[in-house]
């Protein structure tokens, strides 16, 4: 597993044992999960875990850019751990968020008509292809 606890550190994160299990959580779990996804999983291993405490450290991750934030449903908030920038697709009839890759113009150039990027967010929704087949 790539050194969890170094990426903590270099952002200045202490490594406490939720964290380190959490992000670790994140790196493997590639199905952008929410909380209570999280939390089902954790809490199996980790009786003590409440979703506050999952919460609480998945938004000091996403304050330091370690983790991302997307909210392509609208309704609930999904984590993504990925150092690099990509675009999300929503089935619509599964619900599942599947990462896209799209040559954007924009990934690389980190500015536009003067202002400066920080953050870019690609939302696409339609029918997944597992979802077509079943049909
Ligand atoms: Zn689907
Ligand atoms: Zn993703």
């Amino acid at each position: 597993m790539k050194q969890i606890k170094d990426i903590l550190q270099a952002q200045g994160l202490k490594p406490t044992f939720q964290r380190l299990r959490i992000l670790e959580y994140l790196q493997k779990n590639h199905n952008h999960p929410t909380v209570e996804m999280i939390y089902e999983d954790l809490v199996k291993e980790i009786p003590t875990i409440s979703k506050t405490t999952i919460y609480n450290t998945l938004d000091a991750l996403a304050e330091k850019g370690i983790i991302h934030t997307i909210t392509i449903t609208g309704t609930e908030c999904r984590y993504d751990y990925q150092s690099f920038w990509h675009h999300h697709f929503l089935c619509r009839r599964c619900g599942r968020v599947i990462d896209v890759d799209i040559k954007c113009p924009y990934m690389k150039k980190k500015q536009i008509n003067g202002h400066r990027v920080e953050e870019l967010h690609g939302y696409l929704k339609g029918i997944c292809k597992e979802c077509l087949r079943k049909k």
